[in-house]
């Protein structure tokens, strides 16, 4: 028998939590046994004393399985199942892309998306903005299209991971968000429950990303990595730059524009299809479905650039009751906000920084993402065209188009963009969009 303020004493001590008690822990969490103080102080002691990669391991199995785990066996799929997180970003929609092109190559693919977080997107409100779409299905609906068509991606339903949220919420309120420990676990309980093989994490690292600096992001992704192949799932992760805006576009409806015209060939910003590929790649490699990670990227891009993504992107939407003809009627389907109009700079030169994260909050601002979690979004508005680093400009060169509903939104939205950019005589070095691979050996 264990008492919490025991159990919470020992990690303010420094001292290693054994499993029964990081169970005993995470029960309590999820009966309510346990009280918000309890939890508080125990995320703080975490936050100050960290954790083992056991430890982590133990909190990380404890909540994931405080609720539903997912388990696919009886479909006999003949393909692995495998996923992909990001930690989140500005224009970040890869998961649009790459979950069908990862079902065109053979892999099974059930994401489980999040809503936007502070200043970052998220790609279940992304998918909301679709008409009819059916983030919330049923259990049976979501088995059913991930047998069919190889890919669903949806918002997470009832009991996946329940201690999680409990344990976030409190999180959240008491400065205990920025545990690598805590992220870990949180991240990996939601992810394992949806019974994969393989998981990809897309850790992002710069100015719009939540690890603004790079050591910090490699370290998570360190733990990410160990912990999820610890916990028995093949794990790799990639350290990608978040430094501008991923795409061209940020906002929810106009990223589906976006996802569409790239799985159609028609527009592909060319750090988005890198990172895209490249998880891509990763996936089909880490799951079995490729033997070197330069085949798995072929495969990639024979399944994208021969329009089979989005065909399967196209059944995806009709299956989870969103309109048949999303590739051709996306425009009239998903309508942007009126006041349309270019945002010009006085500067001439080169853009040598972008404010990734203030440009995301004007997102936020036109509306587009959540101030509190009852605000309603309103899909049409964003930004497009959104320059990044290197771009040349002057007085004629657009820096991005505002999306707006009201003339007040646009202006001030127009504002943020025009400081958002440092524009200097000449471009520096060329960022790369991917830094490096974090595996498990
Ligand atoms: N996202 C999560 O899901 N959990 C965290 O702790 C941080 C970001």
């Amino acid at each position: 028998m264990f008492l919490p303020q025991e159990i919470i004493r020992a990690k303010r001590d420094g001292k290693v939590l054994s499993q029964q008690q990081i169970d005993y822990f995470v029960a309590g969490i999820s009966d309510n046994s346990i009280t918000e103080s309890q939890i508080s102080a125990f995320a703080m002691a975490v936050f100050f004393q960290g954790m083992t990669a056991a430890e982590r391991v133990a909190l990380t199995i404890a909540m994931r399985d405080s609720g539903d785990v997912m388990d696919w066996r009886s479909l006999n799929l003949p393909g692995p199942i495998v996923d992909k997180h990001s930690t989140g970003g500005v224009g970040d929609v890869v998961s649009l892309m790459l979950g069908p092109i990862v079902a065109a190559c053979g892999g099974y693919v059930p994401m489980i998306s999040g809503r936007g977080l502070g200043h970052t997107g998220g790609t279940l409100d992304k998918l909301e903005a679709i008409p009819g779409y059916q983030a919330k299905p049923s259990n049976e609906l979501f088995r059913r299209v991930v047998q069919q068509v190889g890919v669903a991606i949806i918002g997470q339903t009832g009991r996946l991971a329940p201690a999680d949220s409990r344990f976030y919420a409190t999180r959240d309120i008491t400065a205990t968000v920025e545990s690598i420990p805590l992220i870990t676990a949180s991240i990996l309980s939601k992810k394992l429950a949806a019974g994969l093989d393989a998981l990809v994490l897309d850790v992002k690292t710069g100015n719009g990303a939540m690890m603004t600096v790079h050591s910090q992001a490699l370290e998570l992704a360190q733990s990410l990595v160990t912990v999820a192949n610890d916990a028995g799932v093949k794990t790799s992760a990639v350290l990608t730059d978040m430094n501008e805006v991923l795409a061209y576009s940020a906002g929810n409806s106009i990223e589906v524009h976006e996802a569409i015209r790239f799985l159609c060939g028609q527009q592909q910003a060319p750090r988005l299809r890198q990172v895209t590929l490249r998880l891509a790649a990763e996936m089909l490699y880490l799951s079995g479905l490729a033997d070197s990670l330069a085949a798995a990227q072929q495969r990639a891009v024979q399944a994208l650039d021969s329009g089979k993504a989005a065909e399967l992107f196209a059944r995806m939407v009709a299956a989870l009751d969103g309109p048949t003809d999303i590739l051709t009627s996306y425009a009239q389907q998903l309508p942007l906000a009126p006041i349309a109009r270019p945002v010009f700079t006085d500067a001439v030169g080169y853009i040598s920084g972008v404010d990734t994260r203030a440009l995301g909050l004007a997102v936020v601002a036109l509306g587009g993402g959540r101030r509190t979690s009852a605000d309603v979004l309103d899909y049409g508005v964003g930004l497009d065209q959104v320059l990044g680093s290197g771009a040349q400009v002057d007085q004629h060169t657009p820096l991005a188009t505002v999306y707006a509903r009201t003339e007040q939104q646009w202006q001030q939205a127009a504002e943020v963009v025009r400081t958002s950019f440092t524009i200097s005589a000449n471009s520096g070095p060329a960022r790369p969009v991917i830094y490096e691979q974090v595996t498990s050996d």
